[in-house]
């Protein structure tokens, strides 16, 4: 790394901190090959920290797309073995409930059997054993490999094992804007440094675009025009309880509101498809959560009375293919185009995909790179286990109870209270969890944790992490009780269509805190 703080210099430029950013930063480290990770914001900020967090074992794709389901069969497999820290195997059920198309869930063990998944059918009665809360208009039930992934603890990992085994650089806040280029190849990334409000330039050798939904746009910044996205947004509702156990799939083609996945605590219901031109002003729509609602009680009638506390949006990027009209039968495989045909040598993008084949993705990336600085080590991500690191697991639901029932130290304050997070946690975090040393904000501490995530949506705890941070001496300013602005506005954002029944007493609260108690509506743009 150059010691001009303004000029940064490293071997690979990945541009993109999702999951298959991560995964190619800890590919190359593997590989030997230094790399810096840059996210014009912070981990996870697109598609990969607004999923169902579902470890496809295929089964949802064998009917639209079986080259994407056979991907998704072995990454599965390969994940569950290898980072099974980020992973519960929960197993998943696919049902059809009355109304559902007969000869299309006859099908579906046959179609699996093609793809290599293991499909076990069982009578109604079993299944509604095994998830009490399934529709009695249930005809048909098979059991799927099914499981979920926690993609920030696995993108803190990723990051986390790429800096320790060679020093790889993790920068959060930093947006490409531009390229420097001459003769067939990228020289220089100019960039904005939103943290410290400057500009940075960034050499390398080789310039990776692992933008998510966000590659055609970064492609073009370097006059590429091979990349062709198509946006479709997806919404997804999250309910106060954890109502089945199994990732529950509606056994027909793919449509909204047919998944059921369990997320530690609490359950996730999605997801819709609603076209978008637009990537940075995405939010659920009051429409999208009925939908969601009204298609989900079919297969589990209690998903009509839950309550819900936040709804949240994020954009696919499909791949366009010349006579496809439907984005439910669009490819869910992925593209590395190496973008040679637009006269660039050291270039390339890897975009689409699932986040359960994220790292066959950053193997196929991170091939073409190591090719290109001539370098020969093979992929290891298949066989190497991903380390462990405490720091990077507080992500994970129940991390902060289990350690409150270990040490049980009366001294070590509890700041998130529907999460059990204590202050120590917090201090970990700033220690060892990668990016947080960039910034201490509620919003880094609310990304590496469970902060916020429980019931009260962060109305508590984002007092208490604000006033505490400024204990800390992080915050000297007013500028802590703006970040702590823009996190209400930001929990409030996957608040506002789900706000009946006892959320809305739960907002009014909030509220009469946030507004009334500190008046942070009056706050002043500039602190
Ligand atoms: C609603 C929904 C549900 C899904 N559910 C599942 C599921 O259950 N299971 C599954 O396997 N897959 C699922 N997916 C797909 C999965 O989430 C994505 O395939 C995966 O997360 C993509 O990761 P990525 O790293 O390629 O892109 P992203 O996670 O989108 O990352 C791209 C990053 O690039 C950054 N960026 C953009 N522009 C710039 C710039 N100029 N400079 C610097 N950084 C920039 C962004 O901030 C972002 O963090 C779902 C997708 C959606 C939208």
């Amino acid at each position: 790394m150059s010691s001009d703080a303004t000029t940064l210099e490293t071997e690979v430029l990945i541009i993109g901190g999702g999951v298959t950013g991560t995964g190619i930063m800890r590919d190359l480290a593997l590989r030997g090959i230094h790399s810096l990770l840059i996210d014009k914001r912070d981990l996870c900020a697109g598609a990969s920290g607004g999923n169902h967090g579902l470890l496809h074992s295929g089964g949802r794709y064998v009917s639209t797309d079986p080259a994407a389901a056979m991907e998704c069969r072995q990454e599965n497999a390969l994940l569950k073995r290898l980072a099974p820290q980020c992973i519960e195997t929960a197993g998943g059920l696919f049902v059809a409930v009355e109304g559902d198309d007969p000869a299309f869930a006859e099908q579906f063990p046959a179609l699996c059997r093609n793809a290599g998944i293991d499909c076990e059918e069982l009578s109604p009665a079993e299944a509604r054993r095994l998830e009490p809360v399934l529709s009695d208009k249930l005809f048909k039930a098979c059991r799927v490999p099914d499981a979920t992934i926690d993609p920030f603890h696995l993108a803190l990992l990723n990051v986390d094992h790429a800096r320790l085994i060679n020093g790889s650089v993790y920068r959060p806040h930093t947006e490409v804007l531009r390229f420097e280029m001459a003769d067939g190849e990228i020289r220089a990334a100019i960039c904005h440094d939103h943290l410290h409000k400057r500009q940075i330039t960034i050499r390398a050798r080789q310039f990776v675009n692992a933008g998510g939904a966000w590659a055609m746009n970064i492609a073009r910044l370097a006059d590429c025009a091979d990349v062709r996205l198509l946006y479709a947004k997806g919404t997804i509702l999250v309910s106060n309880d954890r109502l089945a156990h199994h990732v529950i799939n509606r056994l027909r083609p793919p449509g909204d509101g047919d998944i059921l996945v369990p997320g530690g605590t609490v359950s996730l219901l999605g997801t819709t498809s609603t076209r978008v031109d637009d990537l940075e002003n995405v939010g659920p729509t009051a429409e999208e959560v009925d939908r969601n609602i009204r298609e989900g009680a079919a297969m589990i009638p209690a998903l009509a009375e839950a309550r819900y506390i936040r709804a949240f949006s994020r954009v696919r990027p499909l791949l366009q293919a010349a006579g496809n009209s439907s984005d439910r039968t669009a490819s869910r495989g992925f593209a590395l185009l190496d973008h040679a045909s637009q006269g660039l040598g050291n270039f390339c993008t890897i975009t689409g995909g699932k986040l359960t084949t994220f790292r066959l993705m950053a193997e196929k990336a991170s091939d073409l790179v190591a090719g290109r600085l001539g370098n020969r080590q093979a992929c290891l991500t298949a066989s190497e286990p991903l380390p462990d690191d405490e720091a990077c697991s507080w992500t994970e639901p129940a991390t902060a109870l289990k350690h409150w029932h270990r040490d049980r130290d009366a001294d070590d304050m509890i700041l998130c209270e529907c999460e059990m997070l204590p202050q120590s946690a917090i201090e970990q975090i700033f220690a060892g969890s990668p990016g947080s040393e960039q910034e201490r904000t509620i919003e880094a501490v609310a990304l590496r944790s469970r902060a916020g995530k429980g019931p009260c949506q962060g109305s508590f705890c984002g007092i208490r992490i604000g006033s505490w941070l400024y204990d800390q001496g992080h915050y000297r300013d007013a500028t802590g009780l703006a970040h702590m602005r823009d996190f209400f506005d930001e929990r409030f954002k996957g608040q506002r269509c789900v706000i009946w029944g006892q959320q809305a007493a739960q907002m009014e609260l909030a509220e009469a805190l946030h507004c009334g108690l500190l008046g942070l509506d009056t706050l002043k743009e500039d602190g």
